[in-house]
């Protein structure tokens, strides 16, 4: 090589951004010059559907006129169908390009035949495709064997990779739903959907594609994408650039051989040498550490704007083309979680269960993740359920798969209770996942990496994607965005993505596998400016990989508390006749517990636990409780025609279940006398029902201006102008309750309010912080009259118009007091809002209440979650309306003001101000969110001293409403079956059979195998240490602490009194923790 000693032809510096540019042309689907570029090698034979070597036929899955879209004309099993046509009963008709097919939530079956023209000559190596998109969601069954092979959506997913077919023929059926990836929203897919909708069959193509021009599209779009993302520092970028106009330059459009060049240029200048295969992970600096996990998932909703009969659909689809995938990708590895949607799946296609996913599991491809059943929400399921989505989830894992998850995967739920790290620790699980607070519209989460501590200290090990998405596209900005985004660096700087389409299911597809090989390649040429990407890593080791690295998680920094969730706040309302049916189901099912398993317990021989029908019934109540179900966001059909009728078969299924075993009972009495339980027992009080009032009673009297309401304890004042509550005296202490002199509320208590309610978008999402300040009182009541007045109860009915057809009708009552319990006084309120038929108007309750603290407490599962009343930094600011479960209180020093609640779940307390909220009215995605008349109960709890263990108790009491009567002579027995005696802050929340036991032949049974044992849930429930004793008159033999899969912890001992013959367990808990007992007989 010499140096020429004259120029004779000039070279210029390329303009970057002309440069960068141009590199847009080459791999253009659209534009000027498609055909001068790229893509016009793309295929080198296609042929569209000809009726000679494409044929289509088409069969409309008949259903019943008017049909609900769930009902099961609409979505037959497949062996139906294909039986029927085997059997020539289904008449089939060609079909057409651009043919619609529909309408919403219907069927459409298509027979496929495919034969290869004798000209295209293949070679053994061939790779043929059918082309196919009816912009409809589909799924590919082979006739044979009636597994799924693939499936598509438009879009993204339009490929079938075909088998390799010697006689160049093919058959197979293509079942399609008349319904997009989200649903058939009519404008936008979060508007209420279009029942009408038809899907237009675009493609039905056989293509032999020419793989190298492919493979040089993703070649070329990585390097460019390099070229355009990568910092201008960097010698990687310019270089990016300069190669791909380098391969501008020799592309030849008249030349396919050219593409090759092309390809070589880019792996001789930029990739490394093992680009096409999965080799490319094993290569490149040992000693780099790794950017990024990348990690396939697809997230499908289990409901939201379709029903759960679709998702049924969904999951086999997008499952069935992973599978397939993995035969193609051996670094591929598939995350899938909702033990629900498994259970679904085994249900509607076991063999494919069987012979495809099994085998791909087992070959460390596929992973079911989650623990839980299904991906619920954190804020509102009850203590129980919530505990029983992990119980649930993990021994389905465990029961299918051999093994549970120690990950909680979670990306999509809209914030986590801070009961969420105890439970999952008491279920085998110390990780967890999410990203959705990326999502924050006030404050930014400062971490990626970092433990998660929660009410009772315990914590989960916890990592956000930097890339804050669960459906990245594996771009390479998706791989440098995780990169690039890490907060936690200073610790930890490897991020996971988290790649396919999802939402609607889906999941990876070919492209993005593709994609990555390029983006490992070009960093194991070029040096980490590059993130260095794995793929076919596991999530755990990937979790291990930040123990490992971070002194086993000590190096991180910790979020104690509940991870608030800074948006979709309207949640904690929307849909208000599923959460109380939610709410009901909940309580209705532990009365049932407590009623079958004493009864079991005490006559075995006559009574068999109903386990199965429990077990079924619970997997009904946390189906439910998905994150878009019982949160409100899901389209009209998900309520109607699923989860309210759901949730009202499980309220009458345990009534029935109930009666069964209250028979069994009665049967072992002669005598006809009765007496009624309650099925919870304290440690301070009786636990019959007080069926007489022997004291004083209470009183009521009518002056010009008021009417008066007072028993023994409380003296309250309700105004005959606006109906509402003027003043609450304690009459032992003559101490006054209600603030009307401060603060923006003047009128009273029991003060209806009417909020503005037009959230930025996603209606039944959301309710924004300019709301607060948009607000109408209805403070003039149409009548105020007193309803009831008998010696035990003393009533005023409060009627207030809303708006044309709404009205208000507010029932406040006070009860007689016991001498011995008149501190357990409340006022008792029932609302019924008739006809509510508002447009985007949130209504509320107020209590304006003479107290000050920074903090308010609010019920969350086992335990209380405290949080500002003031407005000093946008993180208080932020929660300007929480999520509530029993009861909320806002207590000083010396007194206090609870209110409980029987079927809501939103709240604010600010200032003097404590707000129950009550009815929203988005039009999005249900457009008949909430309208029609409701009933809503709820309480105002007046007490003197700070919070304590009677709010507790007073809140449970109104909503375990039920009474069940029990022979008196079998009354004692039944009591004594479990009691507690010591600190009231300790609650006795649940009773079941052990899920082990011999007699009891559970579905769900995996363990060792007691002959009978009962379990027994504890927690402490405002926050300090606490001792107990357990008392039960069952002749047991052993107590153990179990964990809520119910696996040993440990031996507990406990002492049998033989006089009495009761044994004693003496417990001790942690400040607000969850244990359970198995008393074994
Ligand atoms: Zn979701």
């Amino acid at each position: 090589m010499s140096y020429e000693r004259v120029n004779y032809d000039p070279t210029f510096k390329p303009v970057q951004g002309i440069y960068e540019n141009r590199l847009r042309q080459f791999i253009n689907n659209g534009g000027d010059y498609k055909d001068l570029n790229l893509p016009k090698f793309y295929d080198y034979k296609r042929i569209s559907l000809d009726r000679n070597h494409v044929k289509v036929y088409w069969y409309q899955v008949p259903f019943e006129k008017n049909s609900s879209p769930v009902s099961p004309d609409k979505r037959p099993p497949w062996s139906e169908v294909i039986g029927n046509d085997k059997a020539g009963k289904i008449y089939w008709q060609e079909a057409s390009i651009n043919q619609p097919f529909g309408p919403s939530w219907s069927t459409t079956w298509f027979k496929v035949e495919l034969h290869i023209p004798k000209d295209w000559m293949l070679n053994e190596n061939d790779q043929l495709v059918f082309d196919w998109d009816c912009s409809n969601e589909g799924v590919v069954i082979d006739p044979n064997t009636l597994n799924p092979k693939t499936a598509f959506s438009g879009g993204d997913r339009t490929e079938y990779l075909l088998p390799k077919a010697d006689d160049g023929k093919y058959f197979f059926y293509v079942e399609t739903g008349n319904n997009g990836m989200f649903g058939c929203g009519e404008g936008s897919d979060i508007n209420p959907p279009n029942d009408n909708r038809y899907f237009h069959l675009k493609k039905a193509d056989i293509v032999l594609p020419d793989w190298e021009a492919r493979a040089l599209y993703i070649d070329f779009w990585m390097v460019s994408d390099a070229a355009r993302e990568l910092p201008g520092d960097s010698w990687q970028k310019h270089q990016a650039r300069t190669i791909c106009n380098k391969v501008m330059d020799i592309f030849d459009p008249k030349d396919r051989s050219s593409v090759k060049r092309c390809r070589n240029l880019l792996k001789n200048e930029y990739f490394d040498k093992y680009v096409d295969s999965a080799d490319v992970y094993r290569h490149g600096n040992e000693d780099i550490l790794t950017d990024v996990y990348g990690m396939g998932n697809c997230h499908i909703d289990t409901a939201w704007l379709w029903p759960f009969a679709e998702t049924r659909r969904k999951i086999v689809r997008s499952w069935s083309s992973q599978c397939t995938l993995m035969e193609e990708y051996p670094e591929y590895q598939f995350v899938a979680s909702q033990a629900q949607q498994f259970k679904w799946l085994l249900e509607d296609h076991p063999r494919f269960f069987k012979e495809c996913l099994i085998p791909k599991f087992q070959q460390n491809q596929f992973f079911p993740i989650g623990g839980s059943w299904v991906e619920n929400d954190t804020n509102m399921p009850g203590s129980e359920a919530l505990a029983r989505q992990f119980f649930f989830g993990q021994r389905f894992f465990l029961k299918h798969f051999g093994s549970k998850s120690t990950v909680f995967w979670l990306p999509d739920t809209f914030g986590y209770s801070s009961q969420v790290p105890q439970l999952c620790q008491l279920s085998g699980i110390d990780k967890f996942l999410t990203q959705k607070l990326s999502w924050n519209n006030i404050n930014s989460f400062p971490h990626s990496t970092f433990n998660w501590a929660g009410l009772d200290g315990t914590q989960l090990l916890t990592h956000m994607p930097p890339g804050n998405t669960y459906t990245a596209d594996s771009h390479f900005g998706d791989v440098l965005r995780t990169a690039k985004q890490n907060k936690t660096s200073e610790y930890y700087g490897s991020g996971l993505m988290l790649y396919g389409k999802g939402d609607g299911g889906g999941g990876p597809t070919r492209e993005m596998l593709e994609k990555m090989r390029r983006i490992r390649s070009m960093s194991n040429r070029n040096g980490n400016v590059v993130p260095k990407l794995e793929v076919g890593k596991t999530i755990e080791e990937f979790y291990d990989d930040i123990l490992a690295r971070t002194d086993n998680g000590k190096d991180l920094p910790t979020w104690s508390g509940e991870l608030y969730f800074e948006f979709h706040r309207g949640t904690y309302t929307s849909q208000a006749n599923t959460k109380r049916l939610m709410r009901f189901s909940e309580i209705k099912i532990h009365d049932l517990e407590w009623i079958a398993t004493k009864t079991s317990m005490l006559f075995p021989d006559q009574y068999i636990y109903p386990a199965k029908e429990i077990n079924d019934l619970w997997e009904n109540i946390l189906l439910c409780q998905f994150h878009d179900v019982l949160p409100g966001s899901c389209i009209e059909i998900v309520y109607k025609h699923e989860a309210l009728p759901m949730l009202q078969a499980v309220i009458e299924k345990c009534a029935d279940l109930i009666i069964e075993a209250l028979k069994v009972l009665k049967n072992n009495s002669k005598s006809q006398n009765i007496k009624p339980i309650k099925t919870l027992v304290w440690s301070d009080s009786d636990s019959a029902f007080v069926s007489s009032v022997e004291e004083s009673a209470v009183k009521v009297t009518e002056a010009s201006e008021y009417i008066t309401l007072s028993n023994e304890k409380l003296k309250v004042m309700i105004s005959k102008q606006s109906g509402s509550i003027t003043s609450i005296i304690d009459l032992d202490t003559e101490v006054e309750y209600l603030d009307l002199k401060n603060g923006r509320n003047k009128h009273g208590a029991n003060q209806f309010v009417i909020f503005d309610d037009k959230p930025l978008s996603w209606q039944a999402w959301d309710t924004e912080l300019y709301s607060v300040n948009q607000y109408t009182y209805l403070n003039k009541a149409e009548t105020v009259v007193i309803s009831e007045n008998s010696k035990d109860k003393a009533s005023v009915k409060v009627i207030i118009p809303v708006e044309e057809g709404c009205k208000i009708i507010t029932t406040i009552s006070l009860s007689a007091t016991l001498n011995s319990n008149k501190d357990d006084s409340f006022i008792d309120i029932h609302t019924h809002v008739d006809n509510w038929n508002a447009r985007n108007k949130f209504l509320k309750v107020e209590f304006p209440v003479k107290v000050r603290s920074d903090f308010a407490s609010y019920e969350t599962q086992f335990g209380i979650t405290r949080r500002p009343t003031h407005y000093n930094t946008s993180w208080d600011v932020a929660k300007f309306e929480v999520c509530s479960h029993k009861f909320a209180d806002y207590s000083e020093y010396n007194k206090g003001v609870s209110i409980f609640n029987d079927s809501k779940f939103g709240f604010s307390t600010h200032g003097n101000l404590m707000r129950l909220s009550i009815l929203r009215s988005p039009k999005a995605p249900d457009a008949h969110a909430d309208m029609g008349s409701h009933d809503i109960r709820y309480a105002i709890y007046p007490h003197a001293g700070a919070l304590s263990s009677t709010t507790v108790r007073l809140a449970h009491e109104f909503n375990y409403i039920h009474r069940y009567e029990v022979p008196a002579t079998i009354y004692d027995s039944f009591d004594q079956v479990i009691k507690i005696t010591g600190d009231s802050n300790v609650v006795l929340s649940n009773i079941k059979r052990g899920e082990d036991d011999v007699d009891i032949n559970s579905n769900y049974a995996i363990g060792q195998h007691e002959k009978r044992s009962m379990i027994v849930r504890v927690y402490e429930s405002l926050g300090g240490d606490s001792s107990v004793v357990l008392k039960t008159s069952l002749p047991i033999k052993k107590v153990v602490k179990v964990d809520n899969l119910e696996n040993e912890i440990e031996v507990v001992t406990f002492t049998s009194n033989s006089k009495t013959s009761t044994a004693e367990i003496p417990i001790n808990l942690n400040a607000f923790e969850v244990a359970s007992y198995k008393l074994c007989v």
